[in-house]
């Protein structure tokens, strides 16, 4: 059966020479970079170099990333490492529109003396930036606000936010995990203080991740034992997906045209040619303010899982808003926090591309969209079609 990958927001294809770049530290390459010996000394080369690679991609210096399993610990390390290094203040500024990564940490945190102010977002995914000088006061240790939203693409003002922070002092998280590798990025002219990586939403494997740590920024590691990443992060490297981070890292630094011009390119068609097949369909955030490979549709009077299931038998994976939790479905609280109408909510579809998308496999899904969403109509109690 012929197979479309197009959930690219929930995780990328491992690139080809990320694999044959990691192999060797499977093998032959398997000393601990900490060691004194040769074997140690081959393999630490190689991991500053990866971490060059990964700076190089935010333009920061090496020295301010920290390799991590994934982007929820170095959201993890962030926020509690912040909350830690500061412990006379009791308060975190952060979105509705989180992943749970951050929202349900913050939440969690709450238990535990903190208090929380989330920041809402306008009708397109915005973020409503009135409400962030007032959410800021003396007692805030961080404030944690994702560069760009997971479901919608939604880019957030991450430097006209930052400089709100900085004139209150407060330190600036930002989780970039769907920004990185997708849109250029560059700390040397950034506010932001920390800034959270994962290796899998950019083509290198699940299971590896990092955290820009800026120059002077006090953070209380959230792993603590050996002396590994300058006592920022114990725990003995994991070398072979530091390389393929590494590597990763220097192809999406090389493809960001590609893929803020021709899978943008992909995106815009795929998009405009659902909305003109289909009708009582609606686009989900700001159009003109999106990550280039991200869209989300929604198909009224549809649920969004049976277009999954449906598509998945043609071969194609998407996602959509919607969790179906224990038994229940959970409509998504992005879209919720957005207001958009209960009845879009339910049949949200994300389609997210990559660099490895082409011009036939958009054609592809173009062609099965359409009598996917007036099968299900047909049979909804709406009798709606396509
Ligand atoms: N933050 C955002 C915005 C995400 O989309 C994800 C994953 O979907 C994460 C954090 C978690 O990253 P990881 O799967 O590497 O823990």
């Amino acid at each position: 059966m012929k197979t479309v990958y197009a959930d690219n927001n929930a995780t990328t294809r491992v690139a080809p020479e990320v694999v044959e770049a990691m192999l060797p530290y499977f093998s032959d390459l398997y000393g601990n970079p900490s060691s004194m010996h040769l074997f140690g000394g081959q393999v630490e080369k190689q991991v500053i170099e990866a971490r060059e690679k990964v700076a190089q991609l935010i333009n920061c210096d090496p020295s301010e990333i920290i390799f991590t399993s994934c982007g929820t610990e170095s959201d993890s390390t962030a926020i509690k490492g912040t909350l830690g290094s500061y412990p006379e203040k009791k308060h975190m500024v952060t979105t509705r529109v989180e992943h749970p990564a951050v929202l349900n940490l913050c939440r969690h945190l709450t238990k535990n003396g903190y208090a929380l102010s989330e920041l809402t977002v306008d009708s397109q995914g915005n973020l409503v930036l009135d409400e962030v000088p007032e959410a800021i006061t003396d007692n805030t240790a961080i404030v944690s606000i994702m560069y760009a939203n997971n479901e919608t693409g939604v880019i957030f003002p991450i430097e006209e936010v930052g400089a709100l922070i900085k004139s209150k002092g407060a330190v600036f998280h930002t989780d970039a995990v769907q920004a990185v590798g997708k849109i250029p990025l560059d700390m040397s002219k950034s506010t932001i203080d920390l800034l959270s990586i994962s290796g899998h939403k950019l083509h290198a494997p699940k299971g590896i991740g990092a955290l820009y740590i800026r120059k002077g920024t006090k953070l209380t590691p959230f792993i603590l034992g050996g002396h590994q990443e300058k006592g920022r992060r114990a725990g003995t490297e994991n070398v072979p997906y530091i390389i393929g981070l590494g590597k990763a890292a220097e192809l999406a630094y090389k493809h960001m045209d590609d893929e803020n011009t021709r899978v943008k390119a992909l995106r815009d068609r795929l998009e405009k040619e659902i909305i003109k097949r289909c009708s009582d369909t609606r686009v989900n955030g700001d159009t003109s303010n999106r990550l280039p490979n991200t869209t989300n549709i929604s198909f009224e009077f549809v649920e969004g899982e049976s277009i999954l299931l449906l598509l998945s038998d043609q071969g194609i994976a998407a996602s959509s808003g919607s969790a179906c939790t224990s038994g229940s479905l959970e409509p998504s609280h992005v879209l919720r926090a957005m207001g958009i109408p209960f009845t879009f909510v339910h049949g949200s579809l994300r389609l997210s591309l990559s660099r490895y998308n082409t011009e036939e496999e958009i054609d592809y899904i173009i062609e099965h969209i359409p009598p996917i969403i007036t099968r299900l109509r047909e049979i909804s109690p709406f009798g709606k079609s396509a």
